[in-house]
């Protein structure tokens, strides 16, 4: 029998299904549409036609069983397909970064809300795919954004993503603000005198060395270990952004940090015994404590 969009379907479905993939009929579907360049109204109008038997379609075919091969070792979807859509946009990544989530739409969100931009100075850490720091350049009015990753790599990502996405754009006329990256362990990619910033923004690893062994192995294995993991207690990274922080800081400076769901009144008490004031816990769209935010003291810390 010659085959059909339909049964390339289910032959993917039933792969995926085998190796417990949680979402085979869609995982494969997207693989399926992406392999065939179309989309799901062409499928579904087409599905039960049977394809042609040409040079285009087998190599098709073939490309299509590769990511479902990919796919049923637990590949992350996102890195074989390369994009991830974040705060309505599309962002390349790769086994470099922490793929974009919703969750991180929350603390952009929240951060546009409190501080659309008038030229303020950004520093974005741990940015990874550059999903904060371009989604802010593009939504926001401030006057720069430093994003600093450890990864090398990721900042390859990153940069990427700032090509792809404020390349030569223009923001209702006005130019974007420009997004500097910057390699390095936190404050350290900064340079001696550099200008304080107005708000200070990070998604850091915060998730407990022990708890990684316990995850999806699509996160587990296949995203950075460097980007999830925030040590013994998960709050490594909060101590070490409250406590240097300061120095690169403004008087009045606003810091917005994603946090896990139980980490809220830690991450308060850390900011507290930094000094921080007006702390808040924000909760995600699902009701979890997602963001805790805070403002340096007006008189300075
Ligand atoms: N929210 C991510 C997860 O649950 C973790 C992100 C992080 O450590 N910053 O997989």
């Amino acid at each position: 029998m010659r085959q059909t969009l339909q049964s390339l379907l289910t032959f993917g479905r039933e792969e995926l299904k085998r190796h417990n993939n949680p979402e085979p009929e869609l995982d494969a579907k997207y693989l399926l549409l992406e392999a065939f360049r179309t989309d799901m109204a062409h499928f579904l109008m087409n599905r039960s036609r049977e394809l042609p038997d040409n040079q285009e379609i087998r190599e098709m075919t073939r490309r299509y069983r590769e990511m479902i091969g990919k796919r049923a070792l637990r590949i992350p979807l996102q890195q074989i397909l390369g994009v991830q859509e974040f705060m309505g946009v599309s962002f390349f990544v790769n086994r470099h970064v922490l793929i974009p989530r919703q969750d991180t739409e929350t603390l952009v969100e929240l951060i546009l809300k409190e501080h659309p931009g008038q030229g303020e100075r950004i520093l974005d850490l741990c940015t990874g795919s550059g999903c904060i720091a371009v989604s802010l350049a593009l939504r926001g009015r401030y006057k720069t954004i430093t994003a600093v990753d450890l990864s090398s790599e990721a900042l390859k990502v990153a940069a990427k993503n700032c090509e792809r996405l404020l390349g030569e754009g223009e923001n209702e006329g006005r130019q974007y603000p420009k997004v500097d990256l910057r390699q390095g362990d936190l404050f350290m990619a900064l340079k001696q005198g550099e200008e304080p910033f107005d708000l200070l923004v990070s998604n850091p690893p915060y998730i407990p060395t022990a708890v990684i062994e316990g995850l999806e192995p699509e996160v587990r294995d296949f995203e950075p270990r460097m980007a999830l993991d925030g040590s013994g207690d998960g709050l490594e990274f909060y101590r070490r952004i409250a406590l240097e922080g300061k120095a690169f800081l403004k008087k009045g400076a606003s810091i917005y940090l994603e946090i896990g769901y139980d980490q809220g009144t830690s991450v308060k008490a850390i900011l507290e015994s930094n000094g921080f004031r007006h702390i808040r816990i924000v909760q995600d769209q699902a009701g979890r404590d997602r963001v805790v935010t805070a403002a340096t003291d007006s008189n300075g810390l």
